[in-house]
C-alpha cells in the first residue's frame, strides 16, 4: 500500500503554488512599506515557551500542540503560533537595545496544531504575522490593523469586516474577572469540564468556549466594556479615532476575547463576509500583549501584533471570485527538427535562460506537431522553430503566439531578440 499524506496537511502543487508565491510576495511588499523587517525563527521551540506565553489554560496548549522529546530528552514543540517565538528571539537578541524603535518584525511560515481538520482548518498551516514591540502608542494599534486591512484590500478582497474590542489594562481585567467568576460560579456544573477548570484560572476563556457557546449565561455575562477604567477607555477611544481617520471601518464586539492569554487593551479579528466562505469566517486575529515580553524574561516592553493564515486568505479570495495576476506562461519554447537542430536547441535555451528569459525545449524526441502542442500547453509567448536547413543558413524562425506574426532572426541574435521582446 502506498503511503499517504498526514491528515490535516496538504501538498501545494504547481498551478496553485503560484498563488501562494504571489500573496507571500505581496505580504513582504506591504511589510516593506510599513517598515516591518522579516525574522525567521526555528520551527520548534522549548515546550515551556508556549506554556508560559500562550498560556496553560488555552486550547492550543491543552489540546493542540505537537510536543515531543528529542534524543537528548528535551521537551520540544512544533510551533503552534508565531508571537511566542518572535518575542523569545526579541529578548534573546536584545532587540530592545536596537537603535530603531519600536522593533517592527514580520514572519511567514508553517505552524502546527493538532485540530480536527475541516475547510480553513489544518494541522499544518502557514501564518503571516507581524509584531511591533516597544511602544504603547495607540497609533501602533491602528497601524497594525491598517496593515492587515490594506493587505486584504490590495489583494482584491472587499467583503471584509474588522471587529474590535478592548480587554483593558490589568486593573480593568481583574475587576471584570471577578465579575465573571460571580456570574458563572453558581451554575458552573452546567458547563463543560474545560470551562469548570477555567473558572478560577482564567474565566475570560469561558466566553471563548466553542462547546458552551449557546448557554444562556453566555449572553448575559458581564461585558469587559463595563469594567474598563478611565485610562483603558481613553486608550480604546484613541484607537477608534485613529481608525476613523484612516477610513478603516470597524465594528465593536465586547464578546471578542481571542484564544490567547496574553492580550491587553486592543484585540481584533478580521472576518470575511463573502458568501460561500464556509463555517469559519475569521481571516486573522491579533491584539496587544503588554506583559508578554516580561513573562519571557525580557524588560517591560509593550507589544502588539496579528496573525493570519494564507490558507484562509486564499479561501476568501476564492469565495469572492478574485483572480490574482499570477504569471504562469513561458517566454519561449524552442521547437527543433533534425539531429543537429536538436543539439542547437539545447544551446539556444541555455542562452535564453542566461539572458533572463524562461525557455524550454523538447526532451522526449517528439514529432514537430507534438512539440507545438507542448509549447501550447506551457503557454509559450514565443515559439522559435529550428530545422537543419535554417541552421545551415544561420537563422531561426520566431513566432509571436499572440499575434501570429513570424520573423526570421539570425541565430546569433535570437536570444537577444526574444529577451528584448
Ligand atoms: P480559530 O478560532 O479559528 O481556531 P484561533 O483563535 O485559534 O482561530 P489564532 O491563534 O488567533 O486563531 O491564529 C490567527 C489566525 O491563524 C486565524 O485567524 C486563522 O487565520 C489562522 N489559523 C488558526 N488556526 C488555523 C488552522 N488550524 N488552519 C488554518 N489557519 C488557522
Ligand atoms: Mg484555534
Amino acid at each position: 500500500m502506498s503511503i499517504q499524506i498526514p491528515r490535516g496537511t496538504q501538498d501545494i502543487l504547481p498551478g496553485t503554488v503560484e498563488l501562494w508565491q504571489y500573496v507571500e510576495a505581496q505580504a513582504r511588499d506591504i511589510c516593506r512599506r510599513y517598515n516591518y523587517k522579516e525574522v525567521r525563527t526555528p520551527i520548534f521551540e522549548h515546550t515551556e515557551l508556549f506554556k508560559r506565553s500562550v498560556g496553560d489554560t488555552t486550547d492550543i496548549v491543552q489540546k493542540e500542540m505537537y510536543s515531543f522529546k528529542d534524543r537528548g530528552d528535551r521537551d520540544l514543540t512544533l510551533r503552534p503560533e508565531g508571537t511566542a517565538a518572535v518575542v523569545r528571539s526579541y529578548v534573546e537578541n536584545k532587540m530592545f537595545g536596537d537603535a530603531a524603535q519600536p522593533t517592527k518584525l514580520y514572519y511567514i511560515g508553517p505552524m502546527f496544531r493538532y485540530e480536527r481538520p475541516q475547510s480553513g482548518r489544518y494541522r499544518q498551516f502557514v501564518q503571516f504575522g507581524i509584531e511591533a514591540i516597544g511602544s504603547s502608542d495607540p497609533a501602533v494599534d491602528a497601524e497594525v490593523i491598517a496593515l492587515a486591512v490594506d493587505y486584504y484590500r490590495s489583494l482584491g478582497l472587499s467583503k471584509i469586516k474588522v471587529v474590535l474590542n478592548s480587554l483593558g489594562d490589568p486593573a480593568s481585567r481583574k475587576a471584570h474577572r471577578e465579575a465573571l467568576i460571580q456570574h458563572f460560579e453558581p451554575r458552573i456544573e452546567e458547563f463543560c469540564g474545560d470551562c469548570q477548570n477555567r473558572l478560577q484560572k482564567n474565566p475570560l476563556r469561558i466566553l471563548d468556549c466553542k462547546k458552551d457557546r449557546n448557554h444562556e449565561l453566555m449572553k448575559t455575562a458581564p461585558s469587559i466594556t463595563e469594567y474598563l477604567n478611565e485610562e483603558s477607555q481613553r486608550y480604546y477611544d484613541k484607537v477608534q479615532e485613529l481608525l476613523d481617520m484612516m477610513d478603516i471601518p470597524f465594528e465593536k464586539d465586547s464578546n471578542l476575547v481571542r484564544g490567547l492569554d496574553y492580550y491587553q487593551h486592543t484585540v481584533f479579528e478580521i472576518m470575511s463576509e463573502a458568501e460561500g466562505f464556509g463555517a469559519i469566517t475569521t481571516l486573522s486575529g491579533g491584539g496587544r500583549y503588554n506583559g508578554l515580553v516580561q513573562d519571557i524574561g525580557g524588560p517591560e516592553m509593550p507589544g502588539i501584533g496579528f496573525a493570519m493564515s494564507i490558507e484562509r486568505l486564499l479561501l476568501a479570495l476564492q469565495a469572492e471570485g478574485v483572480t490574482l495576476p499570477v504569471e504562469t506562461g513561458l517566454d519561449c519554447y524552442v521547437v527543433a527538427l533534425g539531429d543537429r537542430a536538436k543539439d542547437y536547441a539545447a544551446k539556444l535555451v541555455h542562452e535564453l535562460r542566461l539572458a533572463g528569459a524562461s525557455a524550454e525545449k523538447d526532451y522526449l524526441d517528439r514529432k514537430i506537431k507534438a512539440q507545438f502542442k507542448a509549447a501550447d500547453r506551457v503557454n509559450a509567448r514565443y515559439v522559435a522553430v529550428l530545422g537543419d536547413d535554417e541552421l545551415d543558413r544561420g537563422v531561426i524562425n520566431v513566432k509571436d503566439m499572440a499575434t501570429g506574426e513570424q520573423t526570421e532572426v539570425s541565430l546569433s541574435e535570437a536570444a537577444a531578440y526574444i529577451t528584448k521582446k
